[in-house]
């Protein structure tokens, strides 16, 4: 990377890393022609192949890309600190030259030809030190970088579980925990999906950045009143899902309900109308595991509920249970 001037950014790691690993030969002869072609890789080259050949695979394996990128990084900390015990060598070659001093006072040289021996041991010496600075601001600088990396795969892996306008969990997240909760102790499990009414009416009264407001809001109270292991998500432009394990209809529905309510009283200005929007509701249709179904026979059974909520006069949630 350093050869080709290849910016240092978690994507670029990626990259290279399964180029050096030729994990993957159709990226490693893509990466040789782009090579081949422009000397380096150029960033809109390296955007493409990433989108190409890794981001598709990441997406499914997140977790597997950061543990490459963890490894790059202590492999580099590593490069680095075998750089920096090189000074350990140059110490050895001042040792040398000091005995080299001594051996010129025993032969008895003429005062102004030891002088000269002394003044090219001093530019030895100077050149030493400047190299070993140079080694330990080349140490820090990598330090630095490998800490800036980790946290910059923090956040994408933290983008990769939490929607970017509301922040709550986004679809990756509740596909991941849906799977892991059906696998492991799907009795009692319901998932409620929640779809906001006439959310298009907003966005073409007041435009998408108040559209975007209504959306935030109503997950932020989606958010709110999710405990003891129930959680939300977005899973869609306007729509929600929220996960109740060891659960039942009746208690799900309950939830659903003052969900419902809720987001009913929920209100916001227009700044630029300087209209109250007051008419925010949302409909919501649940669904219960049971053993003869599978999970998407659950989304499935949760999403005709939804529709029926919608189908009857929305703001209202489905199915009703005695
Ligand atoms: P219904 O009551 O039947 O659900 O009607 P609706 O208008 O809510 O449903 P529809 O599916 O017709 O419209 C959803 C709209 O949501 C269309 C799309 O432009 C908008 N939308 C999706 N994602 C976003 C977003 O992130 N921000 C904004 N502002 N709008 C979005
Ligand atoms: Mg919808
Ligand atoms: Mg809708």
């Amino acid at each position: 990377m350093m050869k080709h001037q290849i910016p240092a950014t978690p994507n670029n790691y990626a990259l290279w890393y399964l180029y050096v690993d030729d994990q993957n030969p159709e990226l490693t002869a893509a990466i040789d022609e782009v090579i081949n072609q422009y000397n380096t890789v150029p960033s809109t080259s390296s955007e493409q192949l990433y989108r190409n050949h890794i981001a598709k695979q990441n997406e499914l394996d997140i977790e597997d890309t950061r543990l490459c990128l963890e490894a790059m990084a202590t492999e580099l900390s590593q490069t680095m600190f075998d750089t920096g015990s090189n000074a350990s060598a140059f110490q050895s070659s001042i040792e040398n030259n000091f005995a080299r001093l001594h051996r010129i006072e025993e032969d008895g040289m003429p005062f102004d030809q030891v002088m000269g021996v002394v003044r090219s041991l001093i530019d030895d010496a100077a050149s030493i030190r400047q190299n070993t600075d140079f080694f330990h601001a080349q140490l820090d600088k990598a330090k630095a970088e490998i800490e800036n990396l980790k946290s910059q795969l923090k956040e994408t892996a933290k983008d990769a579980l939490f929607d970017a306008l509301t922040g709550i969990l986004n679809r990756r997240a509740f596909e991941a925990d849906f799977k892991a909760l059906l696998d492991s102790q799907p009795q009692g499990l319901c998932l409620i999906l929640g779809d906001i009414d006439h959310f298009k009416v907003f966005n073409d009264n007041y435009g998408h950045l108040l559209g975007d407001q209504v959306l935030k809001i109503v997950a932020k109270r989606l958010n709110e009143s999710c405990r003891d292991g129930i959680r939300a998500y977005r899973v869609g432009g306007e729509e929600f899902a929220i996960i109740c394990p060891k659960s039942n209809l009746r208690t799900a529905r309950h939830l659903a309900e003052s969900i419902r309510r809720a987001v009913e009283k929920l209100s916001i200005k227009d700044r630029r109308s300087q209209q109250t929007i007051d008419n925010i509701t949302c409909s919501f249709g649940i669904a219960e595991y049971n053993p003869v179904s599978q999970s998407i026979a659950l989304i499935e059974a949760a999403d005709k509920q939804l529709y029926e909520a919608k189908r009857l006069g929305r703001n209202r949630v489905m199915p009703i249970v005695n």
